[in-house]
C-alpha cells in the first residue's frame, strides 16, 4: 500500500467535526472563554480597577470591550463564559445578566444556499484577520459548510468586519456594504469593531462599527477563535449548533 494512503488511513479525518459535534477542548482555548464574576458575589473594586479598557463595572463584564488580557483573573474573576459567544444585540455582551436573553436571528435563512463572505479590515492588528482566513484551511474547511470567501462585495452575502474603525476606512466600508446585494448581513469580529478594544478613545477612530452599519452578529474576543467566528456566520442562516 502506498505510504500516503496508509498515513491517511491511520490518521483519519483531521477536519473539525464542528458544528456536527461540539467544539473540542483544543478548539476552545481559555482565551475563547469570557471572564465572569463569581456566581452571586459582587465584583470586587480591585477587579474593576485592574481592567485596562474599563470593561468591568460593578454591574458586570462587558465582553464587547474585553481584550482578554487576564489581569482580572488575579482579582477574583474566572474564564468561564460560553465558547459559542456570538450575540445579535450589543447589550447581550454584558455578563452576567443585564443583557437579556440571546435573540436568535437568521437574516439570511431565506437564501437557502451557500453564503459568500467579504472580509474588510478597517484597522486591525492582523490577529483577527488570521483567525478569519483560517476558516478556509483544511482543518476548518468552511467550504464543506457552503461558506466561500469572495473578493468582490457585489458577490457577497456577509460582510465580515475586523479592526478598529479608522476614519480613512469609513467610506470604503460604507461603499462595500452598499455594493452588496440584499439580503445581506454584517458580522463584527473582535473587540475592535465592537467597542474600539484596546484603541478606544484614540483620535482618528470611530467608537464602534454599529455607528456606521447595522450589525447582525457580534463576536467578542481579542481575537475570537475560528470556531466562534464559524458559529456567528452559521447563525445568519439558522444552521449552527445552537439553532440545530
Ligand atoms: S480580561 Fe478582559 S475584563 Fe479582565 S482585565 Fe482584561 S480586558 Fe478587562
Ligand atoms: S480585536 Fe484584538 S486581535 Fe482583533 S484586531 Fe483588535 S486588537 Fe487585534
Amino acid at each position: 500500500m502506498p505510504s500516503w494512503i496508509e498515513r491517511s488511513w491511520t490518521r483519519g479525518i483531521l477536519t473539525t467535526r464542528y458544528p456536527r459535534t461540539p467544539a473540542s477542548e483544543a478548539e476552545t482555548p481559555a482565551t475563547a472563554r469570557a471572564p465572569v464574576p463569581p456566581q452571586g458575589a459582587p465584583i470586587p473594586p480591585s477587579a474593576v480597577a485592574s481592567c485596562p479598557v474599563e470593561a468591568i463595572s460593578p454591574r458586570g463584564v462587558d465582553q464587547g470591550r474585553c481584550i482578554r488580557c487576564a489581569r482580572c483573573l488575579t482579582q477574583g474573576l474566572r474564564l468561564d463564559g460560553a465558547a459559542e459567544s456570538a450575540v445579535s444585540a450589543r447589550s447581550e455582551l454584558l455578563l452576567p445578566a443585564g443583557g437579556g436573553t440571546t435573540r436568535p436571528t437568521a437574516p439570511l435563512a431565506s437564501l437557502g444556499r451557500s453564503l459568500h463572505l467579504f472580509l474588510v479590515d478597517v484597522g486591525s492588528c492582523n490577529a483577527c484577520n488570521l483567525e478569519v482566513v483560517a476558516l478556509a484551511n483544511p482543518f476548518y474547511d468552511s467550504q464543506r459548510l457552503g461558506l466561500f470567501f469572495t473578493n468582490s462585495p457585489r458577490h457577497a452575502d456577509v460582510l465580515l468586519v475586523v479592526g478598529v474603525p479608522t476614519e480613512p476606512m469609513v467610506e470604503p466600508l460604507r461603499r462595500a456594504y452598499e455594493a452588496m446585494p440584499g439580503p445581506k448581513a454584517v458580522v463584527a469580529i473582535g473587540a475592535c469593531p465592537i467597542s474600539g478594544g484596546a484603541f478606544r478613545g484614540n483620535p482618528g477612530l470611530r467608537g464602534s462599527i454599529d455607528e456606521l452599519l447595522p450589525v447582525d452578529v457580534y463576536v467578542p474576543g481579542c481575537p475570537p477563535t475560528p470556531i466562534q467566528i464559524l458559529d456567528a456566520i452559521l447563525r445568519l442562516r439558522g444552521a449552527g449548533r445552537r439553532e440545530g
